[in-house]
């Protein structure tokens, strides 16, 4: 007689990008997947923790899609749960922080289905730290926010002008597009000399790192054509960091910059 489907869904916080930055708690959730559910961040190379026979499927932004691409995902965790068994939802980062992870198991689990999250390690730390910049430093930074480059109505989060004020590390996400917008909330606040940085696809080998302050940053994420997905850090603690010491010394330029390696 065949095996009764046990519906249930597992939110797994994939890592910041590098396919060895999951949690092992990760990994178990893939190893025992019937369905795999996974994004555009997401290293392919992460599907191989799951059974050969399980299903892989990327639900990432498509193109030329009228549905709401987050409504359908919601909808194949739902349908494939409950043909499948077990859907390991894979997500960038940590589930958690906006990942909409909370959105999807509130939809999931008005069906009655079993869920469960294994948090994950969020690019908004493991970025700044694969570039060397500690996210808070004793005597440097007591705190740091985490702030949205673009809320649900597409704006920069307002928030970004009441942590400008403050000596707290600012990390943006999803902010790569509102640099100008992001470097006039500083600036008109006198804070021209604050230091900023800018990674894209950190803890990866695409990784390209940018470091200045906010008179010359605009200048140099045109020039090494930056692009999403970035994570902007600004504070002192950029100063902090080794690989972009130099940067502020102005002993090297950013091109001499030793770069980050997987290995
Ligand atoms: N839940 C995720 C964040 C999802 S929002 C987490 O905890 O990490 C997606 C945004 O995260 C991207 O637009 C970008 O701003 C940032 N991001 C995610 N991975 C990144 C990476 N490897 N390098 C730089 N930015 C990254």
């Amino acid at each position: 007689m065949r095996n009764e489907v046990r519906p249930r869904v597992t939110l797994v916080g994939a890592g910041p990008g590098d396919p060895e930055l999951i949690t092992l708690k990760g990994v178990l959730a893939l190893n025992k997947a019937d369905v795999v559910l996974y994004d555009a961040l997401i290293d392919r190379a992460l599907l191989h923790h799951a059974p050969d026979k399980a299903l892989k499927i990327f639900v990432g932004k498509r193109h030329g899609s009228h549905q709401n691409p987050q409504d359908e995902t919601n909808r194949l965790c739902v349908v494939y749960a409950q043909k499948y068994g077990h859907v390991v939802r894979l997500k960038g980062g940590d589930p958690f922080v906006f990942g909409r992870g909370a959105e999807e198991l509130d939809y999931i689990q008005q069906f009655g289905i079993d869920t469960a999250v294994v948090p994950g390690i969020s690019s908004t730390v493991a970025v700044p730290a694969s570039v060397g910049i500690p996210v808070t430093k004793r005597g440097i930074s007591e705190s740091y926010w985490v702030i949205t480059g673009t809320t649900s109505s597409g704006a920069l989060s307002d928030d970004l002008k009441l942590a400008c004020r403050s000596k707290a590390t600012v990390v943006l996400l999803m902010g790569t597009k509102k640099l100008k917008e992001i470097v006039h909330t500083y600036e008109a606040h006198g804070l021209t000399d604050k230091p900023i940085a800018i990674v894209e696809r950190g803890t990866t080998r695409e990784e390209k790192v940018v470091a200045g302050t906010m008179e010359d940053i605009v200048a140099k994420a045109t020039e090494q054509q930056i692009g999403a997905p970035a994570i902007i850090v600004i504070g002192e603690v950029v100063r902090e960091s080794p690989r972009l010491r130099a940067v502020y010394e102005e002993v090297l330029c950013e091109h001499q910059l030793i770069s980050w390696s997987n290995e």
